[in-house]
């Protein structure tokens, strides 16, 4: 027999399956030894008041063994003779539109300007070895893209469930735990994305599929304003000078929101793209005990059966959006920068958030008006001097500027900085002073009010890192709601974040998808 239960219980209840088989026996009357598997298809935590509870619901298999019905499996068939179509960038944009160009009956060639993503690691590591960024292989650029060594938090405010449960599940196929499926606030851990990316890549490749990488797309083919394949330049590791390629075939374009040479050569080729708003300013990083006191209205912090605490905070200034962004609880800050003469950071946290940090962007709503100029790249290249400030402030190595946060609202120098998990190193600076007004005001005055909502959150213990500035993309590639191709040249389908679709792992994921789906009317049309 099978029955379900939604249940509000204790988070020791809620710790594991023993704990609620236990549970099960003593108050719904189930005999222990019946109970065969207890399936959690829904799990949310309630930290509202002062006891924290666990929302939970349960398919509880009684005398009956559970059926292998975890996840909804796809199946990927044979592609290797079909039409191909070209995927530019692996991130999770051009992964899931290669894997949907498979499961429709297409052929996808997936060109990666970045190293797979076992490699990409040893590039990583050096940031923090060396100070130097390699421009080809680094937070953002590689196998998986920005989301392979990202968070790995799969909640969007998109409200396409169907689609969204379609990645989560495609996730699972390929090595997530189920979990992702139950938790509301689903996480899979920059320690385990690489595996599962790699196996996305398997499946690219069993089925017939290709991916090239360290092959840059330089240039788009185009006859009759129609796209007709790419121009590439691969890095052979056995020749020491790169060669050039053409690709043929409609072209999925998931470069992602950090290709500012992409950018420039679609805007230098008169292709249309606009200026978008996004946000920026800094990483804020407490110790995750006192985030965890405070959100669990606690002391003692979270005790043995619940999570490191998230937070979110949101509030109006001066008529712009300031907002907690991307939060990693028990995580890293991370040195994201995509080339040299910058520094940006990023945060990401392992599957147990284990970490003594807990951090979270703080970033103020930018919109294009609030540059100056007609340029669609005029924020794009707000973003890059910002960075070099930061970077020249930084003491033009990986050192990120930064300044306790406190002493940032109260416009002081800080003497001494706390302890970071930022691994380059920090070094103190007035970011109250040479952050863009517009940015540092606003955030000043946020802090307040969040400080004012959450007792203990504004804290000297707390430090800001500058600076955030890679929240989402600076510029949209115009395309046709309908069809997803570009307003006016055919066989080009700008997709994911890069594009200005999509803002997070998940949704560059359902735009893949989408657009894997276009491609396909495009090519039976
Ligand atoms: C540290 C960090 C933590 C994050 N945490 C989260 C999180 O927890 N949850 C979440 O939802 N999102 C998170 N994000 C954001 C998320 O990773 C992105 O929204 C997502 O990866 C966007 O997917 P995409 O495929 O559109 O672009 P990208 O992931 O940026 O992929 C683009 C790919 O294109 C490649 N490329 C670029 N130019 C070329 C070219 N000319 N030729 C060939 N290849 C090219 C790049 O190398 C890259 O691999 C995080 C990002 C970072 C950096």
């Amino acid at each position: 027999m099978i029955k379900e239960y939604q249940l509000r219980l204790l988070p020791q209840q809620a710790a594991n399956e023993s704990t609620l088989k236990d549970y099960l026996s003593h108050e719904e009357g189930i005999g222990l030894s019946d109970i065969c598997h207890v399936r959690v298809l829904k799990r949310s935590i309630d930290a509202r008041q002062r006891t924290i509870y666990v929302n939970i619901k349960l398919r509880v298999y009684i005398n009956e063994e559970p059926v292998d019905d975890a996840y909804a499996h796809t199946d990927y068939p044979d592609v290797s003779k079909a039409p191909h179509v070209i995927v530019v960038g692996a991130g999770p944009g051009g992964l899931f539109a290669a894997l949907r160009l498979i499961e429709l009956g297409f052929r996808p060639i997936v060109l990666e300007r970045g190293k797979n993503v076992r490699e990409r690691k040893q590039d990583l590591a050096l940031i923090t070895k060396t100070q130097q960024v390699n421009a080809e292989s680094n937070y953002c650029f590689g196998e998986g893209g920005a989301g392979a060594y990202s968070d790995g938090k799969l909640y969007t405010r998109s409200k396409k469930r169907g689609n969204i449960e379609k990645i989560l599940n495609v996730f699972c196929q390929h090595g997530a735990s189920t979990n992702i499926l139950a938790d509301a606030h689903p996480h899979i851990g920059t320690d385990k994305l690489p595996r599962v990316i790699e196996n996305m890549r398997n499946t690219i490749l069993n089925s017939g599929g290709e991916v090239h990488f360290q092959t840059k797309m330089t240039r788009l083919l185009l006859e009759n304003e129609t796209v007709v394949g790419v121009e590439a330049e691969s890095q052979d590791s056995s020749l020491l000078t790169p060669h050039s390629s053409i690709f043929k075939g409609p072209v999925i374009l998931a470069t992602g929101h950090s290709a500012r040479d992409v950018y420039r050569y679609l805007h230098a080729s008169g292709i249309e793209i606009e200026a978008k708003g996004l946000a920026i300013g800094v990483r804020l990083e407490h110790p995750s005990e006192l985030i965890d006191q405070i959100q669990y209205h606690n002391k003692n912090g979270r005790g043995h059966y619940l999570p490191a605490a998230e937070y979110s905070f949101v509030t109006q200034v001066e008529g712009r959006g300031v907002y907690s962004f991307c939060m990693c609880p028990g995580g890293f800050v991370i040195p994201a920068a995509t080339g040299p003469e910058q520094i940006v950071v990023n945060g990401m946290s392992p599957a147990n958030r284990g970490t003594a940090w807990s951090n979270s962007g703080m970033v103020v709503e930018m919109h294009p008006e609030d540059v100056p100029g007609e340029s669609p790249l005029r924020l794009m290249e707000y973003q890059e001097q910002l960075e070099r400030t930061c970077w020249q402030q930084g003491n033009m190595k990986q050192t990120a500027p930064a300044q306790r946060m406190v002493d940032f609202v109260n416009s002081k120098v800080s003497y001494d900085l706390p302890r970071s998990s930022y691994a380059p190193g920090l070094i103190s600076s007035p970011l109250h002073f040479w952050l863009p007004k517009e940015i540092s005001h606003r955030l000043q005055q946020g802090f307040r009010k969040f400080g004012s909502m959450s007792h203990g959150f504004l804290t000297n213990e707390a430090c800001l890192i500058a600076t955030e500035t890679r929240t989402s993309s600076p510029v949209r590639i115009l395309r046709d709601r309908e069809t997803l191709q570009h307003v006016r040249i055919q066989g080009l389908f700008p997709c994911g974040e890069g594009a200005g679709y999509a803002g997070g792992i998940v949704s560059a994921g359902v735009d893949g998808e989408r657009c894997a789906e276009s491609v396909a009317a495009y090519l039976q049309s």
